[in-house]
């Protein structure tokens, strides 16, 4: 059963049109860099969020409705495919009854993963998160290394990440769990909760705030969706079940969406990261290895992989026991496995390159005809 919820109460319906419009964007996480990037288009253009995918269409929040839609032909010809979390213009022409996606409004984050199998390129899973909540639980689950992985990919995307204990009810030694965790988190907030329970929920509260994004992933298990239920305050909040069918009338299971909690903020539920692999988060290493990082400074080469080489002041501090040799070990696998992705993102973007040049010409034509239409 999927839920989305509305966001817009009634009376707002009573407001002046530009500002409850606004308001209205605002509320679904709208911001000044999607604002000026829209103000571009005239005509019969709206914005929109993109709130679940399936397959093909699109289910698309509006200030006050939630549509179901396709892209244009021309973005489809640019390999443009929008996330969800997305901000899209939508060709709205109420005569005819058609409304479409024709852009894509610029992010100002990009969770992604390596997707293998299709040229190596990464698949944008959601977009426009401004926190991500990384939820592991007390129990079979707790893995530091698996933490690691999962802080280098969310600080690789923009969002800023939250670690999140849950299952405090069931853990042996809870404050120890914090500890060891703060220990490999640097900046990162370290978070106890119990979804069951509902302890610690009030520590979320202050990356909850309105008009904020948030997603929560994590493996299976771990409590996001209790989480959420939690987090949710059904009495308040209007719901109703959207079925999920494709094309062809099938129940269809892979969908991800987005939904606005009482607080204001927006969540993303089950973005997709189950089996988490790196993709672009080569870029999320050095903050997440801030320590080593910091270290590295003092090799004696500048490209130094800290597994041998002479005058090494990373392996020295794993010697003196000021980093642990797990975590240089951690950082090393996730080093060679961004390398090996940046490789195959690198022939797989040239194949891609290609294809796009070969497109952007009758792209460009499609686009124009579509807005003189
Ligand atoms: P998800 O797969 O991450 O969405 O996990 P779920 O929310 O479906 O929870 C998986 C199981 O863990 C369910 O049986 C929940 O009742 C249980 N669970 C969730 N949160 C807690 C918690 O804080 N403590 C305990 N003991 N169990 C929990
Ligand atoms: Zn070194």
């Amino acid at each position: 059963m999927k839920r989305i919820i509305m966001t817009i109460p009634e009376e707002s319906s009573n407001q002046p049109e530009q500002t409850d419009t606004t308001t209205a964007l605002h509320e679904l996480g709208w911001d000044e860099k999607q604002e000026n990037a829209f103000s571009r288009y005239t005509g019969p253009y709206i914005p929109g969020r993109v709130a679940s995918r399936h397959k093909t269409v699109f289910d698309v929040l509006l200030p006050d409705e939630t549509v179901r839609v396709g892209t244009s032909g021309a973005l489809r010809r640019l390999g443009k495919v929008p996330a969800v979390g997305d901000f899209v213009v939508l060709l709205d022409q109420p005569e005819t009854g058609s409304r479409m996606i024709v852009d894509i409004l610029p992010r100002r984050s990009t969770l992604s993963r390596g997707a293998p199998g299709d040229g190596g390129s990464c698949q944008v899973i959601a977009a426009n998160l401004d926190t991500v909540f990384i939820v592991t639980a007390a129990g079979r689950d707790f893995n530091l290394r698996r933490l690691e992985r999962y802080l280098a990919v969310v600080h690789a995307s923009g969002a800023r990440p939250v670690i999140v204990i849950n299952k405090s009810d069931v853990a042996e030694d809870a404050d120890a769990l914090v500890e060891e965790t703060a220990a490999i988190a640097g900046d990162t907030p370290v978070v106890l909760t119990s979804a069951r329970e509902g302890s610690g929920l009030a520590a979320l509260g202050p990356f909850l705030s309105a008009g904020t994004t948030v997603a929560l992933v994590g493996s299976s298990g771990v409590g996001k969706s209790t989480l959420i239920n939690a987090l949710l305050d059904d009495t308040v909040q209007e719901t109703f079940d959207v079925r999920d069918y494709d094309e062809r009338g099938r129940h269809t299971t892979t969908v991800r969406q987005l939904f606005s909690l009482p607080c204001g903020a927006m969540v993303i539920d089950n973005p997709g990261v189950r089996e988490i692999q790196l993709g672009n988060a080569a870029a999320g290493l050095a903050e997440t290895f801030a320590d080593i990082a910091e270290f590295a400074t003092d090799c004696r080469y500048r490209d130094c992989r800290h597994d041998g080489e002479p005058g090494c002041a990373v392996q020295e501090a794993v010697n003196a026991g000021l980093i642990p040799e797990e975590r240089l070990l951690s950082y090393q696998r996730l080093v060679k496995e961004a390398d090996f992705q940046a490789e195959k993102d690198d022939i797989g973007l040239k194949r891609l390159e290609k294809k796009k040049y070969k497109w952007i010409g009758k792209a460009a034509k499609q686009l124009n005809k579509e807005k003189g239409r």
